[in-house]
Protein backbone atom coordinates (compact mmCIF):
# COMPACT_ATOMS: atom_id res chain seq x y z
CA UNK A 1 0.00 0.00 0.00
CA UNK A 2 1.26 3.44 -0.84
CA UNK A 3 1.76 5.71 1.50
CA UNK A 4 -0.60 9.31 1.43
CA UNK A 5 1.85 11.63 0.47
CA UNK A 6 2.11 14.46 2.88
CA UNK A 7 1.30 18.08 1.62
CA UNK A 8 4.41 19.78 0.13
CA UNK A 9 3.74 22.77 2.67
CA UNK A 10 7.54 24.20 2.21
CA UNK A 11 6.02 24.93 -1.19
CA UNK A 12 2.60 26.45 -0.19
CA UNK A 13 4.57 28.72 2.53
CA UNK A 14 6.77 30.14 -0.15
CA UNK A 15 4.05 30.61 -2.60
CA UNK A 16 2.24 32.70 0.41
CA UNK A 17 5.24 34.61 1.61
CA UNK A 18 5.97 35.70 -2.56
CA UNK A 19 2.18 36.98 -2.48
CA UNK A 20 2.06 38.35 0.94
CA UNK A 21 5.41 40.23 -0.17
CA UNK A 22 4.34 41.52 -3.98
CA UNK A 23 0.82 42.75 -2.03
CA UNK A 24 3.20 45.10 0.08
CA UNK A 25 5.74 45.90 -2.69
CA UNK A 26 3.75 46.29 -5.38
CA UNK A 27 1.18 49.11 -3.40
CA UNK A 28 4.78 50.76 -2.35
CA UNK A 29 6.05 50.44 -5.87
CA UNK A 30 2.95 52.76 -7.45
CA UNK A 31 3.41 55.33 -4.50
CA UNK A 32 7.27 55.60 -4.68
CA UNK A 33 7.09 56.21 -8.48
CA UNK A 34 5.18 59.44 -8.29
CA UNK A 35 7.28 59.73 -4.90
CA UNK A 36 10.49 60.96 -3.33
CA UNK A 37 12.07 57.28 -4.75
CA UNK A 38 11.84 58.74 -8.04
CA UNK A 39 12.48 62.15 -7.73
CA UNK A 40 15.98 62.71 -8.02
CA UNK A 41 15.41 60.78 -11.32
CA UNK A 42 12.49 62.92 -12.04
CA UNK A 43 14.50 65.85 -11.76
CA UNK A 44 17.20 64.40 -13.55
CA UNK A 45 15.10 63.15 -16.87
CA UNK A 46 12.95 65.69 -17.25
CA UNK A 47 13.01 69.62 -18.47
CA UNK A 48 12.97 71.82 -15.83
CA UNK A 49 9.57 73.21 -16.73
CA UNK A 50 8.22 69.74 -16.32
CA UNK A 51 10.04 69.68 -12.85
CA UNK A 52 8.67 72.77 -11.23
CA UNK A 53 5.57 71.53 -13.08
CA UNK A 54 5.51 68.28 -10.42
CA UNK A 55 6.66 70.94 -7.55
CA UNK A 56 3.96 72.87 -8.56
CA UNK A 57 1.26 70.60 -8.25
CA UNK A 58 2.40 69.45 -4.86
CA UNK A 59 3.17 66.38 -5.80
CA UNK A 60 5.98 66.00 -3.54
CA UNK A 61 5.92 67.37 0.22
CA UNK A 62 8.00 69.95 1.85
CA UNK A 63 10.44 67.33 3.24
CA UNK A 64 10.88 65.85 0.01
CA UNK A 65 11.71 69.01 -1.66
CA UNK A 66 14.28 69.86 0.97
CA UNK A 67 15.76 66.69 -0.17
CA UNK A 68 16.27 66.49 -3.16
CA UNK A 69 17.13 70.48 -3.03
CA UNK A 70 20.65 69.84 -4.07
CA UNK A 71 19.40 68.39 -7.58
CA UNK A 72 17.22 71.34 -7.94
CA UNK A 73 20.15 73.11 -7.24
CA UNK A 74 22.55 71.25 -10.02
CA UNK A 75 19.72 72.25 -12.67
CA UNK A 76 20.12 75.85 -11.49
CA UNK A 77 16.55 76.19 -9.95
CA UNK A 78 18.20 77.85 -6.75
CA UNK A 79 17.19 78.24 -3.02
CA UNK A 80 13.36 78.29 -3.71
CA UNK A 81 11.47 76.22 -1.73
CA UNK A 82 7.70 74.98 -2.81
CA UNK A 83 6.37 78.01 -0.69
CA UNK A 84 7.44 80.23 -3.77
CA UNK A 85 6.03 77.87 -6.33
CA UNK A 86 2.90 77.56 -4.63
CA UNK A 87 2.32 81.28 -3.57
CA UNK A 88 2.75 82.47 -7.41
CA UNK A 89 1.01 79.67 -8.24
CA UNK A 90 -2.01 80.92 -6.12
CA UNK A 91 -1.66 84.28 -7.50
CA UNK A 92 -2.45 83.42 -11.04
CA UNK A 93 1.21 83.00 -12.49
CA UNK A 94 0.85 80.25 -15.05
CA UNK A 95 3.83 77.66 -14.49
CA UNK A 96 6.22 79.06 -17.45
CA UNK A 97 6.30 82.52 -16.25
CA UNK A 98 7.04 80.63 -12.37
CA UNK A 99 9.65 78.97 -13.68
CA UNK A 100 11.13 82.17 -15.72
CA UNK A 101 10.47 83.66 -12.58
CA UNK A 102 12.58 80.91 -10.32
CA UNK A 103 15.63 80.84 -12.56
CA UNK A 104 15.58 84.35 -13.44
CA UNK A 105 14.42 86.66 -10.73
CA UNK A 106 16.46 87.61 -7.39
CA UNK A 107 15.03 86.84 -4.24
CA UNK A 108 13.80 89.84 -3.04
CA UNK A 109 12.08 90.73 -6.82
CA UNK A 110 10.35 87.64 -6.21
CA UNK A 111 9.39 88.39 -2.61
CA UNK A 112 7.96 91.50 -4.27
CA UNK A 113 5.83 90.20 -6.37
CA UNK A 114 4.53 87.31 -4.13
CA UNK A 115 3.27 90.41 -2.10
CA UNK A 116 2.29 92.72 -5.28
CA UNK A 117 -1.21 91.82 -7.07
CA UNK A 118 -1.04 89.55 -9.91
CA UNK A 119 -1.87 91.87 -13.29
CA UNK A 120 -1.90 90.23 -16.01
CA UNK A 121 -0.20 92.65 -18.24
CA UNK A 122 3.01 92.67 -15.33
CA UNK A 123 3.46 88.36 -16.12
CA UNK A 124 3.83 89.71 -19.82
CA UNK A 125 6.22 92.13 -18.62
CA UNK A 126 8.22 89.82 -15.99
CA UNK A 127 8.97 87.45 -19.09
CA UNK A 128 10.91 90.30 -21.06
CA UNK A 129 14.74 89.88 -20.65
CA UNK A 130 15.05 93.88 -20.53
CA UNK A 131 12.32 94.00 -17.64
CA UNK A 132 13.81 96.18 -14.27
CA UNK A 133 11.72 96.32 -11.66
CA UNK A 134 13.29 99.89 -11.01
CA UNK A 135 11.60 101.14 -14.27
CA UNK A 136 7.86 99.19 -12.86
CA UNK A 137 6.32 102.68 -12.55
CA UNK A 138 7.31 104.00 -15.61
CA UNK A 139 6.26 100.62 -17.89
CA UNK A 140 2.78 101.54 -16.55
CA UNK A 141 3.24 104.88 -17.33
CA UNK A 142 4.36 104.62 -20.73
CA UNK A 143 1.76 101.61 -21.44
CA UNK A 144 -0.99 102.11 -24.11
CA UNK A 145 -3.13 100.02 -25.40
CA UNK A 146 -2.27 99.79 -28.80
CA UNK A 147 1.13 99.07 -28.45
CA UNK A 148 2.68 96.21 -27.82
CA UNK A 149 4.58 95.51 -24.14
CA UNK A 150 7.61 94.43 -25.73
CA UNK A 151 7.86 97.63 -27.49
CA UNK A 152 7.30 99.84 -24.47
CA UNK A 153 9.56 98.11 -22.47
CA UNK A 154 12.04 98.38 -24.91
CA UNK A 155 11.02 102.37 -25.03
CA UNK A 156 11.50 103.06 -21.51
CA UNK A 157 14.97 101.07 -21.73
CA UNK A 158 16.02 103.67 -24.43
CA UNK A 159 14.59 106.33 -21.93
CA UNK A 160 12.19 108.06 -24.48
CA UNK A 161 9.13 108.01 -22.21
CA UNK A 162 11.16 110.70 -20.65
CA UNK A 163 11.19 114.44 -21.26
CA UNK A 164 14.10 115.27 -23.98
CA UNK A 165 17.22 115.91 -22.15
CA UNK A 166 16.52 114.85 -18.90
CA UNK A 167 18.85 112.17 -16.81
CA UNK A 168 21.08 112.37 -19.38
CA UNK A 169 24.38 110.57 -19.17
CA UNK A 170 27.87 111.63 -20.84
CA UNK A 171 28.60 108.45 -23.64
CA UNK A 172 31.97 106.82 -22.21
CA UNK A 173 33.31 105.88 -25.68
CA UNK A 174 32.24 108.17 -28.01
CA UNK A 175 34.92 106.50 -30.81
CA UNK A 176 33.44 103.25 -31.08
CA UNK A 177 31.86 102.89 -34.41
CA UNK A 178 28.74 101.87 -32.41
CA UNK A 179 28.24 104.55 -30.17
CA UNK A 180 24.89 104.93 -29.48
CA UNK A 181 23.60 108.74 -29.03
CA UNK A 182 20.19 110.48 -28.59
CA UNK A 183 18.13 112.84 -26.63
CA UNK A 184 19.31 111.21 -22.96
CA UNK A 185 23.27 110.36 -24.03
CA UNK A 186 25.84 112.88 -24.90
CA UNK A 187 28.74 113.06 -25.85
CA UNK A 188 31.28 115.84 -23.63
CA UNK A 189 31.58 119.23 -25.42
CA UNK A 190 35.27 119.16 -26.30
CA UNK A 191 35.07 115.74 -27.69
CA UNK A 192 36.85 115.97 -31.46
CA UNK A 193 36.86 112.63 -33.03
CA UNK A 194 41.04 112.51 -33.78
CA UNK A 195 41.01 110.85 -37.13
CA UNK A 196 38.71 113.43 -39.16
CA UNK A 197 39.50 113.72 -42.62
CA UNK A 198 38.77 116.74 -45.01
CA UNK A 199 36.76 115.26 -48.14
CA UNK A 200 37.42 115.99 -51.67
CA UNK A 201 34.73 117.43 -53.90
CA UNK A 202 34.06 114.55 -55.50
CA UNK A 203 32.31 113.18 -52.46
CA UNK A 204 30.92 116.36 -50.43
CA UNK A 205 29.40 119.17 -50.97
CA UNK A 206 32.18 121.69 -49.78
CA UNK A 207 30.58 124.84 -50.53
CA UNK A 208 29.64 126.30 -47.47
CA UNK A 209 33.01 124.74 -45.76
CA UNK A 210 34.92 121.68 -45.72
CA UNK A 211 33.38 118.50 -44.97
CA UNK A 212 35.12 116.45 -42.51
CA UNK A 213 34.37 112.38 -41.94
CA UNK A 214 36.05 110.28 -39.87
CA UNK A 215 38.71 108.53 -42.15
CA UNK A 216 37.17 104.61 -42.23
CA UNK A 217 33.81 106.20 -42.48
CA UNK A 218 35.06 108.48 -45.20
CA UNK A 219 37.37 105.16 -46.82
CA UNK A 220 34.00 103.21 -47.37
CA UNK A 221 31.61 106.39 -48.26
CA UNK A 222 34.04 106.34 -51.29
CA UNK A 223 34.08 103.29 -52.27
CA UNK A 224 29.94 103.11 -52.13
CA UNK A 225 29.58 106.66 -54.08
CA UNK A 226 32.02 105.08 -56.80
CA UNK A 227 29.89 102.06 -57.07
CA UNK A 228 26.48 104.31 -57.35
CA UNK A 229 28.18 106.25 -59.53
CA UNK A 230 28.49 103.71 -61.58
CA UNK A 231 24.44 102.92 -61.86
CA UNK A 232 24.21 106.75 -63.27
CA UNK A 233 23.16 108.02 -59.76
CA UNK A 234 24.86 111.26 -57.94
CA UNK A 235 25.23 110.74 -54.44
CA UNK A 236 27.74 112.97 -52.25
CA UNK A 237 28.13 114.15 -49.09
CA UNK A 238 25.86 117.31 -48.06
CA UNK A 239 26.83 117.45 -44.24
CA UNK A 240 28.84 115.19 -41.82
CA UNK A 241 31.12 116.14 -38.93
CA UNK A 242 29.70 118.97 -37.15
CA UNK A 243 31.51 120.68 -34.16
CA UNK A 244 29.62 121.25 -30.31
CA UNK A 245 29.65 125.00 -31.48
CA UNK A 246 28.12 124.16 -35.50
CA UNK A 247 25.60 122.05 -33.68
CA UNK A 248 24.52 124.58 -30.88
CA UNK A 249 23.95 127.55 -33.07
CA UNK A 250 21.60 125.02 -35.98
CA UNK A 251 20.06 124.01 -33.25
CA UNK A 252 19.36 127.17 -31.37
CA UNK A 253 18.45 128.43 -34.83
CA UNK A 254 16.15 125.77 -35.10
CA UNK A 255 13.94 126.96 -31.68
CA UNK A 256 14.21 130.03 -32.28
CA UNK A 257 12.61 129.67 -35.42
CA UNK A 258 10.03 126.23 -35.18
CA UNK A 259 9.76 126.48 -31.26
CA UNK A 260 11.33 123.99 -28.84
CA UNK A 261 8.48 121.18 -29.64
CA UNK A 262 9.11 121.12 -33.38
CA UNK A 263 12.93 121.62 -32.99
CA UNK A 264 13.35 118.74 -30.88
CA UNK A 265 11.79 116.79 -33.29
CA UNK A 266 14.18 117.76 -36.35
CA UNK A 267 17.16 118.51 -34.24
CA UNK A 268 19.77 118.17 -31.41
CA UNK A 269 20.41 120.05 -28.59
CA UNK A 270 24.58 120.63 -28.84
CA UNK A 271 26.39 117.12 -27.56
CA UNK A 272 23.26 115.07 -28.52
CA UNK A 273 23.78 114.73 -32.18
CA UNK A 274 24.62 112.12 -34.30
CA UNK A 275 27.21 114.55 -36.40
CA UNK A 276 29.00 115.08 -34.08
CA UNK A 277 30.59 111.85 -33.71
CA UNK A 278 31.91 112.17 -37.22
CA UNK A 279 30.44 109.22 -39.03
CA UNK A 280 26.76 110.63 -39.96
CA UNK A 281 26.22 112.06 -43.34
CA UNK A 282 23.43 113.72 -45.22
CA UNK A 283 22.86 112.35 -48.43
CA UNK A 284 22.26 114.68 -51.40
CA UNK A 285 21.42 114.16 -55.25
CA UNK A 286 21.52 118.10 -55.65
CA UNK A 287 18.87 118.12 -53.34
CA UNK A 288 19.10 116.15 -49.29
CA UNK A 289 17.28 112.27 -50.80
CA UNK A 290 13.92 111.26 -50.00
CA UNK A 291 11.77 108.11 -49.84
CA UNK A 292 11.51 106.78 -53.49
CA UNK A 293 14.47 108.90 -55.20
CA UNK A 294 16.59 106.13 -57.05
CA UNK A 295 19.44 106.80 -55.09
CA UNK A 296 17.52 106.25 -51.73
CA UNK A 297 16.15 102.96 -53.00
CA UNK A 298 19.88 102.06 -53.77
CA UNK A 299 21.09 102.93 -50.50
CA UNK A 300 18.42 101.22 -48.81
CA UNK A 301 19.71 98.03 -50.93
CA UNK A 302 23.32 98.12 -50.79
CA UNK A 303 24.43 100.62 -48.04
CA UNK A 304 24.85 98.28 -45.21
CA UNK A 305 27.63 96.34 -47.64
CA UNK A 306 29.58 99.06 -46.94
CA UNK A 307 28.87 99.51 -43.39
CA UNK A 308 26.16 102.44 -43.53
CA UNK A 309 22.59 102.29 -42.26
CA UNK A 310 19.65 104.83 -42.16
CA UNK A 311 18.98 105.91 -38.68
CA UNK A 312 15.59 108.14 -38.26
CA UNK A 313 12.81 106.17 -40.03
CA UNK A 314 9.35 106.45 -40.24
CA UNK A 315 9.21 102.94 -38.56
CA UNK A 316 11.54 103.68 -35.55
CA UNK A 317 9.95 107.37 -34.63
CA UNK A 318 8.69 105.70 -31.49
CA UNK A 319 12.07 104.86 -30.58
CA UNK A 320 14.33 107.75 -31.92
CA UNK A 321 12.38 110.36 -30.95
CA UNK A 322 13.50 111.96 -34.32
CA UNK A 323 10.99 112.69 -37.38
CA UNK A 324 12.12 110.63 -40.51
CA UNK A 325 15.35 111.48 -41.86
CA UNK A 326 15.76 109.55 -45.33
CA UNK A 327 18.55 111.35 -46.33
CA UNK A 328 20.65 110.84 -43.05
CA UNK A 329 22.73 107.31 -43.01
CA UNK A 330 25.84 106.67 -40.21
CA UNK A 331 28.57 104.37 -40.55
CA UNK A 332 29.01 101.53 -37.85
CA UNK A 333 31.23 98.99 -39.70
CA UNK A 334 30.37 96.43 -42.39
CA UNK A 335 30.29 93.59 -39.88
CA UNK A 336 27.68 95.44 -37.81
CA UNK A 337 25.57 96.93 -40.44
CA UNK A 338 25.28 93.49 -41.93
CA UNK A 339 24.13 91.68 -38.76
CA UNK A 340 21.36 94.51 -38.11
CA UNK A 341 20.35 93.78 -42.36
CA UNK A 342 20.33 89.97 -41.94
CA UNK A 343 18.57 90.49 -38.57
CA UNK A 344 16.26 93.16 -40.08
CA UNK A 345 17.09 95.04 -36.70
CA UNK A 346 17.12 99.17 -36.41
CA UNK A 347 20.09 100.57 -34.75
CA UNK A 348 18.17 100.91 -31.37
CA UNK A 349 17.30 97.26 -31.58
CA UNK A 350 20.89 96.27 -32.27
CA UNK A 351 22.37 98.58 -29.44
CA UNK A 352 19.70 97.06 -26.99
CA UNK A 353 20.60 93.27 -28.08
CA UNK A 354 24.12 93.15 -28.29
CA UNK A 355 25.60 96.37 -26.15
CA UNK A 356 23.44 97.66 -23.49
CA UNK A 357 24.31 96.19 -20.17
CA UNK A 358 21.23 95.97 -17.62
CA UNK A 359 22.44 97.66 -14.67
CA UNK A 360 23.55 95.86 -11.91
CA UNK A 361 20.78 96.02 -9.14
ZN1 LIG B 1 21.71 114.26 -40.43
Amino acid sequence: MKKKRKPNYKLRRTIAKIIIALLIIVPLVIIFKTKIINAPLYIKYHKNTEVLNALFDSKFTREEVKEFMPKLKEKGINSYTDDYIISLSNKGYKPSTIEYILLNFKMGDTKYLINTKYDEDVEKMIVNKLFDYSKYDRYINARSDDEDIDRTILRVTLDIDKDNYTDTVEIEDPNSLTTFINKHRYVNEDYVPDDLVDMSDDYANNYYGQLQLRSEAYEQFKKMVDDANKEDLEIYADTTYRSFKSQKSIYNNYVYENGYDKASLYAARAGFSEHELGTAIDISNGYLIEKGDPEYNWLMQYAYKYGFIFRYTEDNIDLTGYAAEPWHIRYVGVEVATKMHKENLTFEEYWIKYEYKKEAK
